[in-house]
């Protein structure tokens, strides 16, 4: 858990976003959808509240008929600010060593192909056409092979960490995230006031600033961080915010110039 926040841990971010010389883009994606309902429409609410967008990864198999109702409202009444998108199958791991992945090294290119189709069916099904052809595989890993099948998949777009290699797979754009609302330093959770200072630095005016959540784990306390940071997201006039597809349009267009 998150200590909570001093009153002024934010404003490194309010003096970088001053200082910017143009508006800076954020956005904002929420992993791990199908588990933890209540906190995710918590967290759903609060982004409402402040107008912001948000792209939730959804687990397929964890997703089941009424959540995918509540979704499909939540998403059709955002007009667009709240999108849904595929993260993973089960969002197990695979691999027999080293870090957790569902689509590593540990398996062929037809399980990976198999296991991204069977998940996209299931969204399909379940949320019809408002299912974005985006991927974030489960903790931010996969292999060139997976960006392989995407293509092949037709999905246009794979969010992982700006710590991850570019795959650089033609067809693909990739929209990364700067920072995990969730990080730790050598076992201990971030301070907010170390959070700010994060914050801060990553503040760019040409990489769009992606942060990512799991609502899961926001409990009351977080949550009131996470409410005093939308609010400076959402009113300063440096500060920008967009969706994944957006951004990764605008990646496009940046290439084909
Ligand atoms: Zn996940």
């Amino acid at each position: 858990m998150m200590a909570p926040p001093a009153r002024d841990w934010l404003d490194p971010l309010r003096r970088a976003l001053d200082a910017s010389p143009a508006p800076v883009t954020f956005f904002f994606r929420d992993d791990d959808v199908g588990w933890s309902d209540d906190r995710l429409f918590t967290l759903l609410d609060l982004f409402a509240r402040y107008g912001l967008p948000i792209d939730l990864a959804v687990i397929p198999a964890e997703l089941g008929p009424a959540l995918a109702r509540r979704l499909e409202r939540t998403v059709s009444d955002s007009g667009d600010r709240v999108t849904v998108h595929q993260h993973g199958f089960a969002h197990v791991n695979h691999e027999h060593e080293g870090r957790k992945c569902e689509f590593g090294h540990a398996r062929p290119g037809l399980d990976q192909r198999g296991d991204i189709e069977r998940g996209r069916q299931r969204l399909r099904h379940l949320l019809g056409p408002l299912v974005r052809p985006i991927f974030t595989p489960p903790w931010n890993r996969c292999t060139a092979e997976t960006a392989r099948c995407l293509v092949d998949l037709d999905f246009r777009v794979l969010s992982r960490d700006v710590s991850a290699v570019p795959l650089n797979q033609a067809g693909l754009a990739e929209v990364s995230i700067r920072l995990d609302w969730h990080a730790h330093r050598r076992g201990v959770r971030l301070s907010p006031n170390e959070w700010g200072e994060a914050l801060a630095r990553v503040v760019s005016t040409t990489e769009p600033v992606g942060i990512m959540f799991h609502h899961a784990v926001i409990d009351e306390a977080e949550h009131e961080a996470l409410r005093q940071l939308l609010g400076v997201l959402a009113g300063h006039h440096h500060a920008r915010s967009a969706g994944i597809m957006a951004l990764a349009r605008d990646e496009a267009v940046g290439k084909a110039h």
